[in-house]
Formats: structure tokens, sequence, C-alpha cells
């Protein structure tokens, strides 16, 4: 469950509460309420991991040269944007992935 899924249960409980006759006591809703806002507060915010997709440009005058999903161009010495330890784009900020070739 994500944290917005999870608020929104919550929104729901109070909503319950103050507009629902479901057979339930005030308190039993009440306390369903407290319960999913609990719950909502307690579930991690899960960010999704951006990446940016690194190509090896295959460029005669600049061996050694990639380019980043974002647009930027690195020229290496020598190997791959991973083999040379960068584990983010210095671009965008994004983890940086190889594309497989
Ligand atoms: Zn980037």
């Amino acid at each position: 469950m994500t944290k917005d899924e999870a608020l929104d249960l919550a929104l729901e409980a109070l909503d319950n509460l103050l507009y629902w006759d479901n057979g339930k006591s005030d308190y039993d809703q009440a306390r369903e309420a407290i319960t999913a806002i609990k719950q909502a507060r307690s579930t991690p915010v899960q960010e999704p991991v951006a990446e940016c997709v690194w190509e090896h440009e295959d460029n005669d005058y600049m061996p050694g040269t990639w380019k980043s999903g974002c647009g930027v161009f690195w020229t290496f010495t020598d190997g791959s944007p991973v083999e040379n330890d960068m584990k983010y784009c210095c671009g965008c900020g994004a983890k940086l992935k190889e594309k497989n070739t």
C-alpha cells in the first residue's frame, strides 16, 4: 500500500464517521479513523527510482564518449561510466544505468 492509498483509507474512515449510518457506533468509527490515520502516518513514502540511461557514442573523433538520457556528453579516457564508478548522472542526478548493447 502506498502512502497515498493509506491516506485515502484514513479520509474514508473519517468521512464514514461524519455521514454514514452503517450501524457502527460513533466510538467504533472514530477508533477506525484513528487507526487508519496512524497506519497512513507509518506508511513510508516510496519515491520512484529515477534512472538515466547512458549510451556509448560511436564517435571516431572522440572515442570513449557516452551520451546520457538527459543529454549530457561525457568522454572517458578508459572504460565505461560504471567502470569509472559513476553511480549517478552528472547531468540530472538520477541513478546512472548503462544501456545494454
Ligand atoms: Zn541524466
